[in-house]
């Protein structure tokens, strides 16, 4: 029996990442089936056999496994989604496309939503829990991706108000969708990444051609079919790209801007529809 702050302690002296010491109480919550808080807030020390199971995780995370993958779960806009090696790990940065399109529907909400690239589902379900009236429709071309995004959806109680559709972006899509979200592949090819990435998460979610922006060029042409009057579509994009997405939605027809995360970085391209 130990200590379970010297076993975070200890732990996570020895992890590598920004964030040791988070990853370390993720891992330690996970191995004694406790949430995070209350694990953290427990006195009773931890057994010699879930010190044992703990030290097998840190071995994962220390050959740089996403905490993500390990624990096979990660909280995004206060979800709790499942994350396989299939999709990319929800991140952050994405949640501003969430409260961008807070803020373009405040108080009449976007009956349908359209998620290109959909992945785990993070962004569709995101909004789908904050809009209870609202449905969507999320398309990947991986079907690996989509089961994902449909157990997700089940068990967060939305199944019935998503729609999961094997695809490539939006050919073959009809309909007008009031509010349009993607967080494409958008890094350079080439770029060397952290192993945790590199190594674990799917190219074919990061990698956007040689720079990066062959999905927007493909994507922005598609926008004016796909948006109605008062609906919004949000791109997420990457460091630099802000400039040249402008741009290319200016030669699409349309005015666009962007907004920045959380950190100060430009990251969401807005075009809204009048
Ligand atoms: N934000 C991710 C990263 O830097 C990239 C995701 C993407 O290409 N959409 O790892």
């Amino acid at each position: 029996m130990t200590d379970r702050h010297a076993v975070l302690r200890a732990a996570a002296a020895t992890l590598p990442g920004e964030t040791p010491r988070l990853d370390a109480e993720l891992l330690l919550a996970h191995v004694l089936g406790e949430d995070r808080l209350m694990m953290l807030v427990g006195r009773a020390p931890v057994p010699d056999e879930a010190v044992a199971r703990f030290e097998t995780l840190l071995a994962r995370r220390r050959a740089h496994e996403p905490v993500a993958h390990i624990v096979g779960e990660r909280e995004f806009w206060s979800l709790p989604l499942k994350v396989t090696r299939d999709v990319l790990v929800p991140r952050p940065d994405s949640e501003t496309l969430i409260a961008e399109a807070l803020r373009h529907f405040a108080g009449r909400p976007p009956a349908r939503v359209l998620d290109l690239g959909t992945g785990s589902g993070a962004l569709l379900l995101a909004a789908l829990s904050e809009w209870p009236a609202s449905t969507g429709l999320g398309i990947d071309r991986s079907a690996e991706a989509l089961a994902v995004a449909a157990e997700n959806a089940g068990r967060l109680g939305m199944g019935a108000r998503a729609e999961w559709r094997l695809g490539d972006w939006a050919q073959g899509v009809e309909e007008r969708f009031d509010l349009i979200l993607c967080n494409p592949p958008y890094i350079a090819d080439g770029t060397p990444l952290m192993p945790d990435v590199a190594r674990f998460e799917p190219a074919g979610a990061l990698f956007g051609g040689p720079d990066g922006l062959g999905p927007y060029r493909l994507l922005l042409p598609e926008v004016a079919r796909l948006l109605p009057p008062g609906g919004v579509a949000l791109f997420e994009f990457g460091e630099g790209q802000g400039d040249a997405l402008v741009a290319m939605a200016k030669a699409s027809g349309h005015a666009a801007r962007t907004v920045p995360d959380l950190a100060g970085r430009p990251r969401v391209l807005v075009i809204a529809v009048a």
